[in-house]
């Protein structure tokens, strides 16, 4: 198809599972280009438990992906709100992070090998298992978070580890945003490498999904104005992880850092803990709303939440901050929904300029407007912001190099 796509100079859009949060799969030219949907496309070609790899083709959707690990007694390390329906391919071409990046890294590092179609339909094969290859440039790693810009990804090799034996998760209400920060320092300090998601949930963010949800189901008593869920796990049996994060909980709850919580006693009560970060997400994308991309260092999560926040109430008086995300990497997205009553075209109209407000909050602690989701169509005044003109320079090489009729996803990431 690309083949022939590049004898017509038709350009071609890759699609997954449509579930970026970029814009990045929506073709930017009409009428005359096509998109490539690669959902028939989603054998599971090989799992090798010895050599812990899964080898899947690009339209796999995530989560089948996982099961297949899982069943295997393994571990596929990506995992993020999207999961049932985005699609590997889209996966690694966004370079997707989620819930787990501070302990396994994102999409990148869980890819070994790939396979994609070249712009003039020749196909790069790399499908190898292989932990160390240092034989010349890394090509796969730029067609990893390319955004379908570059080439057509069509399968990849990914890593696994041993599935956790043993998971302690609890959901915890903190005295304020600077106990956030030094409970995670103690929780770094008593669970280790063990902590594999730290994620914060604020007041109005659980609000809005137990309004979405249609109950309400506070996970405990008194509210917090701030909420993180932590979950720690080992593959190995041995650890007694549940009680050292009752240990952990109850110390900081004497200390006042937390003020209240729950621990899941049950993979039950676990799921419903995960429903209550995952529902925010899935509200803020049911309503008109502003979602952010941004991270900063670790250190500067209270101070970009404290200036974001006062930076939204002064560009548009009345607008609501649902700052949540991934505490242990840094990545908050400072969300925003509209001021009570202002119609959504309205509120539409101020979002360029409230997002750029936002943004810029981001980048002066030293941060990024664009985490884990991508540039895609809609962040690429943001990019042209935050990286220099030797960078940008050097990216539009690149996409000659890899793309030099200009086929692949035109009108995504680099204004041309
Ligand atoms: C509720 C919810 C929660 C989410 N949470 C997170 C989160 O925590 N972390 C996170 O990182 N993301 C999250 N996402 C975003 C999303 O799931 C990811 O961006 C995902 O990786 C996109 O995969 P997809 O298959 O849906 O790709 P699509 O949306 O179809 O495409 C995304 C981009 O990848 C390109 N592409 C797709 N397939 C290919 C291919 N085979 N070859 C080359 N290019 C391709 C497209 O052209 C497009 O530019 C969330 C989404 C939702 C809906």
């Amino acid at each position: 198809v690309v083949r022939l796509c590049a004898e017509a100079s038709i350009p071609v859009t890759p699609r997954g599972g449509g579930t970026g949060l970029a814009g990045g799969a929506c073709p930017a030219i009409a009428p005359r280009s096509i998109v490539i949907s690669l959902e028939r496309m989603r054998r599971i070609l090989a799992l090798d438990p010895i050599g812990a790899t899964i080898t899947v083709e690009a339209g796999c959707v995530l989560e089948e992906a996982r099961r297949a690990a899982a069943e295997a007694g393994l571990m596929l390390c990506l995992d993020h709100g999207g999961a049932g329906s985005s699609q590997i391919g889209g996966n690694l071409a966004t370079n997707a992070g989620g819930n787990n990046v501070l302990r396994y890294g994102m999409a990148r590092e869980q890819v070994l090998g790939i396979e994609a179609v070249l712009s003039d339909g020749s196909v790069l094969s790399q499908l190898t298992p292989l932990r160390k290859n240092n034989a010349g440039y890394d090509l796969k790693q730029l067609l990893i978070g390319g955004e379908g810009t570059l080439a057509l990804i069509t399968a990849a090799t990914l890593r696994l580890r041993p599935a956790p034996q043993i998971r302690a998760t609890a959901c915890l209400g903190l005295a304020s945003l600077d106990a956030v920060l030094g409970f995670f320092g103690r929780a770094r300090a008593a669970l280790g490498e063990a902590i594999s998601a730290f994620e914060l949930m604020p007041r109005a963010g659980l609000d809005l999904h137990f309004e979405h949800a249609g109950s309400v189901r506070e996970p405990f008593e008194p509210a917090a104005s701030w909420a993180v869920l932590i979950e720690a796990d080992s593959a190995s049996r041995y650890f007694d992880l549940p009680r050292a994060l009752e240990e952990l909980a109850s110390e900081a709850l004497a200390d006042g850092l937390v003020v209240a919580g729950t621990i899941a006693a049950n993979d039950r009560e676990r799921q419903a803990l995960w429903r209550l970060r995952e529902g925010i997400a899935e509200a803020m994308i049911a309503r008109p709303s502003l979602k952010g991309d941004t991270a900063v260092p670790i250190p500067a999560i209270g101070a970009f939440i404290e200036r974001a926040t006062l930076v939204a109430e002064t560009v548009l008086p009345g607008a609501i901050p649902v700052p949540f995300g991934h505490v242990g990497d840094g990545n908050i997205h400072f969300n925003i929904l509209p001021p009570a009553g202002m119609p959504a075209q309205q509120f539409a109209g101020c979002a360029p300029g409230l997002a750029a407000a936002i943004e810029d909050v981001a980048l002066a602690l030293g941060g990024t407007v664009s985490a884990e989701h991508g540039i895609g169509l809609i962040r690429r005044e943001a990019l042209t912001r935050m990286r220099s003109t030797t960078e940008l320079d050097l990216m539009r090489r690149v996409k000659r190099a890899f793309d030099p009729a200009h086929l692949f996803n035109p009108g995504k990431v680099l204004v041309d």
